[in-house]
């Protein structure tokens, strides 16, 4: 079974990687710099010169005004979409020497095009008004466009570059989305003249289908607290309240769209490495909470056939129980400020469209917030409903959250996810190790 564990490079040291591979079973760590989003890599100057981000980022003005700050913002250190920053790679060499002496697997690790719209606008997202994603709604993840070819190219050959310098034998890829729903602005593109013509190649009206979105929305604006009761009462799905809420068919065809989009993009960029490395490679993606994945363009039966497998996305816009705490407080809060509708009943309505009746949520924003729930059902929740829309034969990672939120809950976990006899897992606390018996708790999981 293979196991990974996704953190902070700073976490493994040889003496805790044996201890991971002891006690926990650990086969392969798939490392990451918090501030950079990549563990730091060296990449090759001539592919830096065919990069289509500004060379030397951090020396610009607006970067440097932000670095000198001491902020760890976007615009200091962008998510980039493939590896686009020189950086010290002496912590990656160390780690795998290290690894390479406890024998366990070294992942790479890099970003697609999920992220930086807002600092990259001229290969940025469009919504079907023209408009980029208001930053306002919600900083997290506003995406570059997946059309653009120029990103495409760079992301597998940046990639490709570092796996061939530092002989990495997995390939764990993220940021393969549209925005999460915490931001529901982004179910409104992309909608520039690239992803155009895309829909026109893959057999799409694209003029008909940003029409019906434009004439959602502006039915949505109008919607009133009566209205949101009266769908509430007949949707048992969020495909339901869509329908409910006046959506044409043309509709779902956009987010069909969408999905094919973001799916096509993910298979050029491995098809693309697997190429210039002339030679297969175990392509692993992360995927956004299963419950409302598609809504974000990850179709996952569509997903899986672009990858090797799929794990989980960790941490506030695409973790399985993070984001999803977050997309349901942002929502909640825009359908009450909306319809004038209460807030609790807002969260109700959301819990009833999205199946989460069952979990024990919170009646109000601020116990979300506060975390007034049981992280493992969220998990439980999620973990269920990928184990029922995963094809089979697709091999997932499921996750294991091994941070303080499932302390006391491990060994449950550890029965919860074997029950389902996955071929992986991938765990995760980023920078904190974890005790010996936590560990012990982990390696039950087979
Ligand atoms: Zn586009």
């Amino acid at each position: 079974m293979q196991k990974l564990w996704f953190g902070d490079i700073k976490l493994f040291s040889e003496e805790y990687l044996k201890k991971l591979k002891g006690l926990a079973g650990i086969t392969g760590v798939v490392p990451d710099n918090y501030q950079i989003h990549v563990p730091g890599y060296k990449v090759s100057d001539d592919i830096l010169d065919r990069s289509p981000f500004p060379r030397g980022w951090t020396e610009w003005p607006a970067a440097k005004k932000d670095i000198e700050a001491g902020g760890d913002t976007d615009i200091a250190y962008p998510v980039y979409a493939g590896i686009a920053v020189q950086t010290d790679d002496a912590p990656i060499l160390e780690l795998l020497e290290a690894c390479d002496r406890v024998g366990i697997d070294v992942s790479t690790h890099a970003g697609l095009w999920g992220y930086s719209g807002n600092v990259f606008p001229e290969m940025g997202f469009v919504d079907v008004f023209g408009e980029a994603i208001d930053e306002k709604m919600s900083p997290l993840a506003i995406p570059l466009c997946p059309n653009e070819e120029a990103v495409l190219a760079y992301e597998a050959e940046s990639i490709v570059d570092v796996m061939k310098r530092y002989g990495f034998p997995l390939l764990n890829i993220d940021h393969g989305h549209f925005p999460p729903l915490a931001n529901p602005h982004g179910l409104l593109g992309c909608a520039c003249t690239r992803c155009r013509a895309r829909a026109s190649e893959l057999g799409y009206d694209f003029d008909t289908m940003a029409e019906a979105v434009k004439e959602l929305v502006l039915k949505l604006r109008r919607l009133t607290a009566t209205g949101l009761e009266a769908v509430y009462k007949q949707a048992t799905s969020y495909t339901d309240a869509i329908s409910l809420l006046g959506a044409e068919e043309e509709v779902f065809k956009w987010l069909e769209f969408r999905s094919k989009t973001v799916s096509g993009h993910v298979k050029s960029v491995s098809e693309r490495i697997i190429k210039a490395l002339g030679k297969p490679v175990p392509i692993d993606s992360h995927i956004m909470p299963p419950s409302m994945a598609y809504l974000s363009g990850q179709d996952i039966a569509l997903w899986s056939k672009s990858v090797d497998c799929v794990s989980p996305g960790w941490g506030s816009a695409v973790g399985w129980e993070e984001a999803t705490i977050q997309n349901f407080a942002a929502l909640a809060r825009l359908l009450a400020g909306a319809t004038g509708a209460d807030e609790g009943f807002a969260l109700e309505f959301l819990y009833r469209i999205f199946g989460y009746e069952d979990v024990g949520l919170p009646a109000t924003i601020k116990g979300l917030e506060a975390r007034e729930y049981s992280s493992f059902d969220v998990y439980k929740k999620e973990i269920l409903l990928m184990a029922d829309k995963i094809p089979a034969g697709t091999k997932i990672l499921y996750p294991f959250d091994a941070t303080q939120s499932m302390r006391g809950r491990m060994d449950e976990m550890a029965e919860l996810i074997g029950s389902l006899k996955p071929e992986g897992i991938v765990c995760f606390n980023w920078g904190n190790e974890n005790t010996d018996e936590e560990l012990l708790s982990i390696g039950k999981c087979s």
